[in-house]
């Protein structure tokens, strides 16, 4: 539920209302403005009787249940955007986040010449899989720690921020060790002790994939996991989801932008590669990823993409990647000035 107290109300009066929340078996999860505060509530009371009590505590002007299953991520909670720090840049800001890298970190000579071409590009995030979740049991499964280790020079040397999966329990600490953003892949996004475990062990960003065939809903609850654990840098992305369709990889469902930009206010990122498999595609999806106010862009890359040892089909050359950065320069110029409409704020 979400009570608004009254323009100038004390801070006793808001103090009160919290220990009567806390009364009813609720939680105080969020206390937001100065002049006019907002208090959202999560928990399992009774919310017709919560909100009636609430209404003749002394301060209070109103109280609404939050319509939507998810609370915390849901923007009826928080209508402002938000802003997920990462080192020295952020997600969800004033820049549109480029993350780059390849599929999987596999050398020394590999990742270092990503990262250089990451950097060349104008991105701020090296991507790149150390624990990798493969289809097939006989599938490189990526270098581990090694892995986490190279991928962190590489991003040293160049001044990048590291967004890197984790896949088990187990890793969490580890992972986090190395990484900025920590991701939880398609497979994960409904391994809810692993999201309760990032939520409460760490403050380490999370960037959370969307499932292939996670609906919007059961996505943002995922979220909502990671969140109402106790970590509230979450940042969501769309990666693709399984239709009828064979010709690509997954598809792209670009309406989960503007949707999920009406729902929530966490920062969404759109991941072209995973979703087509194809890195011809990449290109126009990136521009569309842009014009569609998402808050940035995943691709991958790779110094020799025939020769990968995961995802080379959908991994764009050094040269390609550059021309991508190079192309959406003007768009990312427009995205800019026309952010709040981008993202229906100025409705
Ligand atoms: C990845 O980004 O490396 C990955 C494995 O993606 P997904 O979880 O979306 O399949
Ligand atoms: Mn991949």
């Amino acid at each position: 539920m979400i009570i608004s107290m009254k323009p100038g109300a004390s801070r006793e009066q808001i103090e009160r209302v919290c220990e009567r929340i806390r009364e009813m078996d609720f939680e105080v999860r969020s206390i937001q403005g100065d002049e006019r505060v907002v208090i959202a509530a999560v928990g399992l009371g009774n919310v017709t009787h919560a909100i009636e009590a609430l209404r003749s505590v002394e301060g209070v002007e109103n109280g609404v249940p939050i319509s939507a299953p998810y609370k915390l991520v849901s923007r009826q909670v928080k209508d402002e955007r938000t802003v997920v720090a990462v080192g020295q840049t952020s997600i969800g800001g004033g820049e549109f986040a480029i993350i780059a890298g390849p599929c999987s970190v596999e050398t020394e000579e590999q990742i270092m010449a990503c990262a250089a071409a990451v950097s060349a590009g104008g991105g701020r995030f090296l991507r790149g899989g150390a624990y990798k979740p493969r289809t097939s049991p006989y599938s490189f499964q990526g270098l581990e720690e090694e892995g986490l280790k190279l991928l962190r020079k590489a991003a040293d040397e160049y001044d990048l921020s590291v967004v890197t999966e984790v896949m088990t329990l187990g890793n969490v600490q580890l992972v986090a060790d190395y990484a900025d953003v920590l991701q939880i892949g398609a497979r994960n996004v409904q391994n809810f002790p692993l999201l309760k475990e990032i939520g409460a062990t760490t403050s380490c960003p999370v960037m959370l994939k969307r499932g292939q065939s996670a609906t919007i809903e059961e996505f943002l609850l995922s979220a909502e996991y990671i969140v109402t654990n106790g970590n509230p840098n979450v940042v969501l992305c769309e990666r693709g989801i399984r239709t009828f369709e064979s010709v690509t990889r997954n598809t792209l469902d670009i309406n989960a932008v503007p949707v999920l930009n009406q729902l929530t206010h966490l920062p969404i990122i759109l991941d072209p590669a995973h979703a087509t498999g194809k890195r011809d595609l990449i290109p126009p999806l990136v521009r569309a990823a842009v014009a569609v106010g998402a808050d940035g862009a995943m691709v991958e890359i790779h110094p020799d993409p025939e020769r990968a040892w995961s995802d080379g089909a959908q991994s764009m050359t050094f040269d390609q990647f550059a021309k991508v950065m190079n192309d959406i320069e003007p768009y990312v110029e427009l995205w800019k000035a026309g952010r709040p409409e981008l993202v229906g704020l100025s409705a």
